[in-house]
């Protein structure tokens, strides 16, 4: 299991599980290279909200798509509120927040579908991006987890939610936990690591970290909890173990980019 960054035609790149059979589902995670925007939102960005051109995020939207074989115009997004609201979405969703953020999914943090060739986006710079491919019942997910979705445990939620949707078994389950900023990076205030330790309790340990005095978060460890406490396998969990803040000339970071930045897109679709 790992996580993969493929160079796929100019200048545009793919992050990939391996885990995730290609038979079942089309998944991607954008690098920040190869796109159409220019200045802090250099140069593929894919949020909308961000105050970025709307035409050059559509032309961002429209080239990684095509790039990893979907149509942007078929795309559902959601508004992403750092809640835990999961939505599941199917045809009549088809095209939701592709060009008019206005128009996306309201007051919602993960998408599920059973429907094939319906592609879900959901846009980060730090956050947490979690996919899920149900190989059984043949479904798909993904959630967006900052701290606040993390804490109220939105991976759980999601798994949750494909359960009752569609009878999802976790354990055929397979997940993967996409760049997000790491332990290195996240620092917190005393406040956030109070509502970690708090959100998971005997797993303080291996989630808040002391680095210089000031409390580290990592958001890997602390999702991945969530899913096995969920009853998804470890071994059906892959993670990117990326640092997007380190690795910001790859990736969009809110905080090693100041706030002002573009958003990478994590996209995945049922075959
Ligand atoms: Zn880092």
């Amino acid at each position: 299991m790992s996580y993969v960054l493929d160079h796929l035609q100019k200048n545009i790149w793919r992050g990939r599980f391996d885990s995730f059979p290609e038979d079942v589902a089309i998944h991607g995670i954008s690098a920040r290279l190869g796109g159409a925007s220019t200045g802090k939102y250099d140069s593929l960005n894919l949020g909308l909200h961000v105050q970025d051109d709307a035409d050059r995020v559509w032309e961002n939207r429209r080239r990684f798509l095509a790039a990893i074989g979907l149509n942007a115009q078929q795309l559902v997004t959601p508004e992403q509120v750092h809640g835990i609201h999961v939505a599941r979405v199917g045809k009549d969703e088809s095209g939701r927040g592709a060009k008019e953020y206005g128009d996306c999914i309201p007051q919602t943090d993960a998408l599920i579908t059973n429907e094939p060739g319906l592609p879900l986006l959901l846009c980060f710079a730090d956050c947490t991006p979690i996919l899920f491919v149900d190989t059984e019942k043949r479904a798909v997910g993904i959630a967006h987890a900052g701290w606040k979705g993390t804490v109220g445990r939105i991976a759980q939620a999601t798994v949750l939610r494909m359960e009752q949707e569609f009878d999802t078994d976790p354990t055929d389950l397979l997940v993967g936990i996409g760049p997000a900023i790491g332990p290195c990076c996240y620092e917190v205030g005393e406040n956030v690591a109070a509502k970690f330790a708090a959100a998971f309790p005997g797993h303080e340990q291996e989630i808040i970290h002391e680095q210089d005095g000031k409390p580290h978060v990592d958001l890997w460890q602390a999702n991945m909890q969530a899913l096995l406490d969920a009853g998804v396998p470890r071994a059906n969990i892959d993670r990117a173990d990326t640092c997007t803040a380190c690795q910001h000339k790859w990736y969009f970071s809110y905080r090693a980019d100041g706030g002002r930045t573009g958003r990478l897109g994590a996209v995945i679709a049922l075959r």
